[in-house]
């Protein structure tokens, strides 16, 4: 991994200089202090920081990312733990027809990933993981509602998608569904989610914010006496109408 950070990785949405000072929403890996590397260092960085912050335990979950336009993606390897990678823990997979060259397993969710990168031609990074709060929210029938700022923001949206087994071809099916109207944020119902982003670094930031706003969906829920006549908030939907779509928060 780069000991500086490269700066010709930054999210190709940030269009501040190089020497900008940072903003609000920089403080957890900004586009500033987010790793160098190629997308496999990336991906090793936010392995660690995601299991560090609860979004999966054990050998749970699973990611990828790909070049710009490349016609290959790299998946952590069946059975890694994402606290623990390193650069032999991803395997080489043609987007196309799932081949592996290098004969190594990927993930059992290696289709939801190849599902994505087919639909969706801007994403260069998925990220599956079983964030708590936000299962248990949708397992209860409860939106997880957006919040903050940062929230609408990075999320716009969260789509839920129809049950299906983990592992199988309809977990990839129902996402690539969910995706094809540029939705960045998936639920898959009682096992977890799925994140996209044009940057492993933009991934991360909506997976964050996917759990945090759950979390706060939940404890709206607990302060208005549950299923109580107040309605949850959410972020002023006039606030999106202010931002540019391209720039970061
Ligand atoms: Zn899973």
């Amino acid at each position: 991994m780069g000991l500086l950070p490269d700066r010709s990785l930054r999210d190709p949405a940030d269009r501040r200089p190089a020497h900008a000072a940072p903003q609000a929403g920089d403080e957890e890996g900004g586009p500033l202090t987010y790793p160098g590397g190629d997308p496999i260092d990336q991906c090793v960085h936010l392995g660690r920081e995601v299991i560090g912050a609860g979004l999966a335990i054990g050998s749970g979950g699973n990611l990828s990312a790909r070049s710009p336009g490349a016609h290959e993606c790299v998946v952590t390897a069946a059975g890694t733990w994402l606290d623990r990678l390193d650069r032999t823990s991803f395997v080489r997979v043609r987007i196309a027809d799932g081949v592996a060259p290098q004969g190594a397993t990927p993930s059992s969710e290696v289709g939801l990933h190849l599902s994505v990168y087919r639909a969706r031609p801007d994403v260069n990074a998925v990220v599956h993981l079983h964030p708590q709060t936000a299962v248990l929210l949708d397992a209860l029938g409860v939106a997880v509602r957006l919040i903050t700022t940062d929230h609408a923001f990075y999320l716009r949206r969260v789509a839920v998608t129809p049950w299906h087994a983990p592992g199988t071809p309809g977990v990839g099916e129902a996402v690539a569904e969910a995706v094809a109207d540029g939705t960045n944020c998936v639920l898959l119902p009682f096992h977890g989610c799925a994140v996209l982003g044009e940057t492993v670094e933009m991934a991360h930031r909506r997976a964050a914010n996917l759990e945090e706003a759950a979390r706060l969906t939940y404890q709206a829920l607990l302060l208005t006496g549950g299923l109580g006549p107040r309605e949850l908030p959410a972020c002023p939907p006039d606030f999106l109408a202010h931002r540019d779509p391209g720039s970061l928060i």
